[in-house]
């Protein structure tokens, strides 16, 4: 296992933030920001304070399996691709979470980027891979 998925796993988990000003917060309320990341398919929550420089430190190092990508290069880097590079889609779309929490980059899900389309709609589009995050400044 690579250093940056060993980072993932131990910095994050899928679902919601248990700080304590979350946990007892209906899912439908606002929630405090940068606590909790909605991936689309799951939440991801950060763990054990994660150090943003240290995150992309890991990911400047990766050497992909599949492939090389770059997801702090500006462009739209979607969890197919990501999954292609780290190894795994599920772990992909947790690093994808984590890193957005982190405020690495913009996460971009149909929920944010259509919202109000019809539920069925929306899970096409997230088939299709329109699950991606792209690094704004
Ligand atoms: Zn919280």
């Amino acid at each position: 296992m690579s250093q940056l998925s060993d980072f993932v796993l131990k910095h994050s988990v899928r679902g919601s933030c248990e700080c304590g000003q979350c946990i007892d917060a209906p899912e439908t309320s606002v929630q405090p920001t940068g606590h909790t990341a909605d991936v689309y398919n799951f939440q991801v929550a950060a763990k054990d304070n994660p150090d943003p420089e240290t995150l992309k430190k890991l990911i400047q190092e990766h050497k992909g399996v599949f492939c090389n990508v770059d997801p702090l290069d500006g462009e739209d880097h979607g969890y197919i691709e990501l999954g292609e590079w780290i190894g795994d889609q599920g772990l992909a779309l947790q690093l994808m979470g984590l890193g957005t929490l982190l405020g690495l980059w913009e996460l971009l899900t149909p929920k944010t980027m259509c919202p109000g389309l019809p539920k069925d709609l929306m899970d096409m589009m997230a088939g299709k891979g329109l699950i991606e995050v792209k690094k704004t400044a």
